[in-house]
């Protein structure tokens, strides 16, 4: 196993571990919306194949050394620091969304809007995160069917996820979710906000 693919399983191992005390604090809350399509269940099940199963085949057996592509050294150590870039905002986004957070798009009884952290300029940190990690991973796993194939199936999801939820936070926040939405961007940080000089 060479260094990078090394890296990328660190980055499997922090990402559950910043994720497990939410979990289990998950299981355990009364939720008073559930939304979840059955396209986004499929979507959620292939994304956890092309994230750990093929990168697991890739890593243990040569069955998809077929598929191999090789990049410069550099490119590898770039995907070395987004992974880094990438686990830093998944924590940091997970700081601030707290009991809040969920696998799937759910409000909880006394669900509560953060406005505050990094989610003070982007809605969707989370989703940033794994923006910057699907680029880490075709860097760090240098086979098609274990590297770029996450893109293929990451796109799909963002795009239903973010339309569903932001439609289930504006459900459930009315004219609080609309301000925020002017004020912040999806992914990519908005500094300048409305009705400030
Ligand atoms: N889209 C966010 C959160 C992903 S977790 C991100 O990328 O960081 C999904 C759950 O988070 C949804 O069920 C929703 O109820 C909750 N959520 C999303 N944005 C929120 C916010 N600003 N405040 C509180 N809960 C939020």
């Amino acid at each position: 196993m060479t260094f990078f693919i090394i890296v990328y399983w660190i980055g499997i191992i922090v990402e559950m571990a910043i994720r497990a005390p939410l979990r289990k604090n998950w299981k355990g809350t009364a939720k008073t919306e559930q939304r979840v399509s059955q396209t986004e269940k499929i979507l959620l099940g292939l994304l956890s194949v092309v994230m750990v199963v093929l990168p697991l085949i890739y890593s243990l057996t040569d069955w998809l050394d077929f598929a191999d592509y090789h990049l410069p050294l550099w490119m590898g150590w770039l995907g070395v620091v987004l992974m880094a870039c990438a686990l830093f905002v998944f924590a940091r986004a997970h700081m601030d969304l707290k009991s809040n957070w969920s696998p799937s798009l759910e409000i909880f009884e006394g669900h509560t809007l953060v406005t505050n952290g990094i989610y003070g300029y982007i809605r969707h940190p989370m989703y940033a995160s794994q923006w910057i990690w699907v680029i880490a991973q075709i860097l760090l796993l240098q086979n098609w069917l274990a590297g770029p194939i996450d893109l293929l199936f990451f796109i799909p999801f963002y795009i239903l996820r973010v339309r569903a939820e932001e439609k289930m936070m504006l459900d459930t926040f009315g004219d609080q979710y609309r301000e925020y939405l002017q004020n912040t961007g999806a992914v990519i940080p908005k500094f300048q906000r409305q009705g400030t000089p």
